[in-house]
């Protein structure tokens, strides 16, 4: 019964606590470890620079990329359709592939459109140019050619200072990030919220894989939660001790996948289900 009323107890605030079993583990919580996109940042990116490259204008580097993104629920996909003026002839689309962790490939009107990271165009075999932005840069090719770069900005959340901040007090050892962003964007982020570390550049299988090292290396009791909001986090939500999803933006899959469930997409109500967790316990003690 105890443990009941602690469940329902979290929903009010905001957190959704599927089991007895996650309350305990919630309480030897030892090490949290944050995904960055939509987890501690806002997930909402806006264009902020566009450089072409190869004779191509600015105008045509963002309509490429418009195209590439049009069917993709990305938030970087949002953000250059947002920053992208003109019709898309959707019909015109012959071919569209979603690369997890890469970006997007797709055939309009005969060309061959690449919009992704460093490592989609390295895989490609696409020569260009590195590219540092002040945040994200998505690379934009064309049958093969570099045509520029997007760069596009994201900002941290607010509630993710107070979230760090309260873990902290509640005795969690040790925080971190993964991302599969750049290491550029992943080390501002990490030293403005003052993570203990950061992994970037990973796909989603690394995540599950860099989440097993660290379960290992914990003393014995203690425990690791993962906090994510993406369909790619859905695996590393369900490997973790006590899997983490964002209710609000976060992906049908993530939240299915999630122990733990934030309601409002405020990750520190992480540090309010440690709360609830301890108290529950004592009542039932
Ligand atoms: P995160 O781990 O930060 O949540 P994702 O795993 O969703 O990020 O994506 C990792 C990286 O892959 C992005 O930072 C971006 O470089 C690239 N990427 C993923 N999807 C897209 C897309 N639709 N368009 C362009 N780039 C993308
Ligand atoms: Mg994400």
């Amino acid at each position: 019964l105890g443990y009941f009323g602690g469940i329902g107890g979290s929903s009010k605030s905001g957190v959704l606590i599927k089991g007895a079993n996650y309350l305990e583990a919630l309480t030897n919580l030892h090490t949290v470890v944050f995904d960055k996109t939509g987890t501690l940042t806002k997930g909402v990116f806006r264009v902020t620079d566009v450089k072409p490259s190869n004779g191509f204008t600015k105008q045509e580097v963002l309509k490429y990329a418009a195209i590439a993104e049009a069917n993709s629920n990305h938030p970087i996909a949002k953000s250059i359709l947002e920053a992208y003026e003109g019709n898309i002839d959707q019909d015109k689309i012959e071919k569209y592939e979603e690369i997890s962790g890469h970006g997007i490939k797709a055939v309009y009107d005969g060309k061959e459109i690449s919009a992704g990271n460093d490592r989609l165009l390295h895989r490609e075999s696409i020569v260009h140019e590195n590219c540092v932005g002040e945040g994200t840069v998505v690379y934009i090719a064309v049958d093969g050619t570099f045509a520029g770069y997007i760069t596009i900005a994201d900002e941290i959340k607010e509630d993710a200072v107070k979230a760090l901040t309260e873990l902290k007090k509640l005795g969690v050892k040790r925080t971190l990030m993964l991302t599969g962003d750049d290491h550029s964007v992943a080390k501002k982020v990490a030293s403005k919220l003052s993570l203990d570390a950061f992994f970037a550049n990973l796909l989603p299988e690394d995540k599950v894989s860099k989440v097993e090292e660290l379960m290992k290396e914990l003393p014995a009791k203690a425990k690791l939660a993962f906090v994510g909001d993406g369909i790619n986090d859905a695996p590393v939500i369900t490997r973790a001790d006590v899997g983490v999803a964002m209710g609000g933006l976060g992906s049908d899959a993530a939240i299915e996948a999630a122990d733990v469930v934030i309601m409002d997409d405020a990750p520190s109500k992480l540090a309010t289900a440690v709360g609830v967790a301890r108290h529950t316990r004592k009542i039932i003690i």
